[in-house]
């Protein structure tokens, strides 16, 4: 060994050393913290399907891909990272001795022509990634999804691979250059190129190589020195996090909600105690330990905050900074907890001021901030932006490592209501309706059949006896809104006209609960929904799985019988109109002979949807109503399908004001317009009102043209069916 490669192989010894201790020290602050978390008993079914899951979205990219060009990078990147680290233990062999190469694999031209190839793919890589980050600084959009992100770390993961990755060329260059490099010309061009203009030098080789432990090393000292340096912890704790994550499939946490628990268990409100059982989240070691290991794995990448709604139209909501925010606080806040402090629900100290004397001020001082509050209380999260969430779903569709932000959001307003009673006041009608008339207008339950009035066939009522194939669901909206009651007669009378069995309950019905839920008062959607599985129980009768199938004109009726009820043991199969008429049109049951002129736009509803992947079967019909060789007139919007844009109502907030920002509906309707359709096809009460608003004030100020119409796809199909000698009118 020269007197070069003695001092190099020092110097790396000794950074190595201090990297080594204080990683270890890192990673036990990191498991300490979520450690903190509720429990959660639900994470760890299904290993083995988990275990499928993580390796195919981790290594196959499944999430990422959907951003085609940033993924493929960032797959190559990842890739590039897992080989940096046989670089670097390669780099250690080049410290001592210039010719050194791994044992084994080292001198073999497979490994040197892999190896070639994803240094230079791993720079190109990393390039395009450095590249599309700096063309959307905050500085350029003011909306970018990197907005709130800390700009610094990533530069510093990326210059960090971008060094190492080039240095490890250079160390092949040198060597090529002194002819020590073992691979042909043809296995690692690149390198035998830099050999060209590199000097033949041993010394350079190790001194080379050390550049490269050094800088390896000291991004291992600065992220264990920045324990919420996510943008460089997620390469580890998005295995866990992906693993843990809702289900142990491909599905990310949407759907149905998760039911409120306590200690990890659901909370069974005939026996719940709020003096000792937790009722949503009031503090941040009340969510369970994967919203912690959630919280630590977010790599800030913004893409949630690119897609929400709130954040798209200038509210206070970002699903990142939500996230961020959690994070910052929960590690901030973890010495004072780790050494046994906490609030009791009285809001007593758990701690004695002994266990409390080493804990830091700054720990103290976060551990006195509410949760949810304003700039005047120092909250962690401002109620603005906790209200401003339409529960859409379209920031844990995006999130790559499956973070499950609308289940942390939903916990935190359950909190609010159910115990701070803090929620925006408007709400408080929605809810009192619910109580006392079961839905959320306060019709009186006695008229929730009158829309069948005037039809010229009995609509079916299940108490009237007699079988069925299918219940219809009608909903509140489709009950007593009048846009969603022209959805209603026109799903009847084609099941009508398609010689459909279907029957309704009638009065029979009340509110799903969906609002309350997602507005956070979970007791009153138990009670709803109890009151719900048991008259649906009673309809169905002893009938097995398979016939006991509900359709419903609403998404988040669909959602909540589908996904929900069978958390209170009510299991249905639960249909949205759509598909059924899809299949009724596909079997020649309904054929539609009038094709629909204008053009059309089709606006996904988040909850039938993202929250349940049907974006098929309401296309099918609306390119059947275009007509032959027509289905061109269906003119997707630029934001569709699994990205598309809320209409603004979903979480409750069709029950509350919109006072800041761009409204949402106003946003999809420009949308909408620039399509040039002339109908806008929905598929939910809630969606139609929204739009339709947006609609009428855009048509108000001239904005769209006055034959423009927003309108349920079940009346586009109706009208589509009547023969072009009938008038439309006629068609509901
Ligand atoms: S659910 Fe929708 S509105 Fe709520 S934070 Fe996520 S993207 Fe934003
Ligand atoms: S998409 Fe996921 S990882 Fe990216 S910023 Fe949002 S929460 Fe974090």
């Amino acid at each position: 060994m020269g007197a070069v490669q003695g001092v190099a192989t020092g110097i790396a010894g000794a950074v190595t050393v201090v990297a080594l201790v204080l990683v270890v020290r890192a990673v036990r602050r990191i498991v300490s913290v979520i450690r903190l978390g509720q429990p959660d008993p639900t994470r760890s079914v299904d290993r083995r399907g988990r275990t499928a899951t993580m390796l195919r979205e981790i290594f196959g990219h499944t999430r990422m891909l959907k951003w085609s060009v940033v993924g493929v990078a960032h797959w190559f990147v990842m890739v590039a990272f897992l080989l940096l680290v046989v670089l670097v233990l390669a780099a250690y062999g080049e410290v001592v001795d210039p010719a050194a190469s791994l044992p084994l694999i080292g001198g073999w031209t497979g490994y040197g022509l892999v190896t070639e190839l994803l240094s230079v793919a791993g720079l190109v890589a990393i390039a395009i990634l450095m590249g599309i980050r700096l063309r959307n600084l905050p500085r350029w959009r003011r909306r970018s999804r990197f907005a709130g992100s800390t700009a610094w770390q990533a530069y510093y993961v990326e210059y960090t691979i971008l060094a190492v990755l080039g240095l490890g060329l250079a160390v092949r260059g040198v060597k090529a250059a002194a002819g020590t490099l073992p691979y042909p010309v043809w296995a690692a061009p690149v390198s035998h190129a830099l050999g060209g203009v590199l000097p033949a030098s041993g010394a350079a080789v190790s001194v080379i190589a050390l550049g490269k432990v050094i800088v390896s090393m000291a991004w291992v000292i600065v992220i264990s020195l920045n324990v919420t340096m996510g943008v460089a912890w997620h390469r580890f704790t998005a295995f866990p996090n992906i693993f843990f994550k809702r289900s142990g499939n491909a599905s990310p946490a949407l759907g149905g909600l998760r039911p409120m628990t306590s200690g990890g268990q659901p909370l069974d409100f005939d026996r719940a105690d709020p003096d000792t059982d937790q009722f949503g989240v009031a503090a941040v070691e009340q969510f369970t330990w994967k919203g912690l290991l959630d919280f630590t794995t977010c790599t800030e990448c913004g893409r949630c905050q690119d897609q929400c709604p709130a954040w798209n139209t200038a509210k206070p909501l970002s699903p990142k900074l939500v996230v961020l925010n959690l994070r910052d606080h929960a590690y901030a806040k973890a010495p004072y907890l780790l050494a046994g402090g906490g609030k009791a629900n009285n809001g007593d100290e758990r701690a004695t001021p002994e266990r409390l004397a080493g804990v830091p001020a700054s720990a103290l001082a976060e551990a006195e901030r509410p949760l949810v509050g304003g700039a005047a209380q120092d909250g962690i999260i401002d109620p603005d932006a906790l209200w401003a969430c339409t529960t859409c779903g379209a920031c844990v569709e995006q999130c790559p490592v499956d973070i499950e932000h609308v289940d942390h959001i939903v916990d935190m307003r359950r909190h609010q209501v159910m115990i701070e009673s803090s929620f925006p006041p408007e709400a408080g009608a929605m809810l009192r309706n619910l109580e006392n008339r079961g839905n959320p207008w306060g019709a009186p339950a006695g008229t929730r059949e009158d829309w069948t009035r005037g039809l010229d066939f009995e609509v079916p009522r299940v108490s009237g006896g007699g079988d069925f194939e299918y219940l219809f669901w009608v909903g509140c909206a489709g009950a007593f809104d009048d846009r969603a009651r022209r959805t209603t007669l026109a799903v009847a009378t084609l099941l009508h006209q398609a010689g459909v069995s279907f029957a309704i309950l009638g009065e029979g019905e009340t509110c799903t609960g969906d609002p309350a839920r997602r507005l956070g008062n979970e007791f009153l959607f138990q009670m709803l929904a109890q009151q719900n599985v048991e008259t649906l129980r009673e309809a169905f009768g002893d009938r097995p799985r398979g016939r006991r199938t509900i359709v419903a004109t609403c998404p988040h009726c669909f959602n909540t019988l589908a996904n929900e009820y069978g958390q209170l043991g009510g299991d249905f199969d639960v249909l949205h109109h759509t598909q059924l008429l899809s299949r009724l049109v596909a079997s020649g049951a309904l054929v539609p002979v009038r094709p629909v002129d204008g053009g059309l736009t089709w606006h996904d509803p988040c909850y039938l949807g993202r929250h349940n992947q049907v974006y098929t079967p309401p296309r099918e019909l609306l390119s059947a109503v275009t007509g032959e060789g027509g289905t061109g007139r269906v003119v997707e919007m630029p934001r569709n399908s699994e990205r598309s844009f809320c209409c603004g109502a979903g979480g409750a907030r069709m029950w509350m004001e919109e006072r800041i920002g761009k409204r949402i509906n106003v946003e999809r309707v420009e949308e909408a317009l620039a399509t040039g359709a002339r109908t806008i096809a929905v598929g939910c009460p809630f969606c139609s009102t929204m739009l339709g608003d947006g609609v009428a004030g855009e048509q108000s100020t001239g904005a769209a043209g006055a034959d423009v119409e927003v309108v349920d796809v079940a009346t586009v199909l109706l009208r589509a069916t009547r023969p072009p000698s009938e008038p439309e009118a006629a068609s509901a």
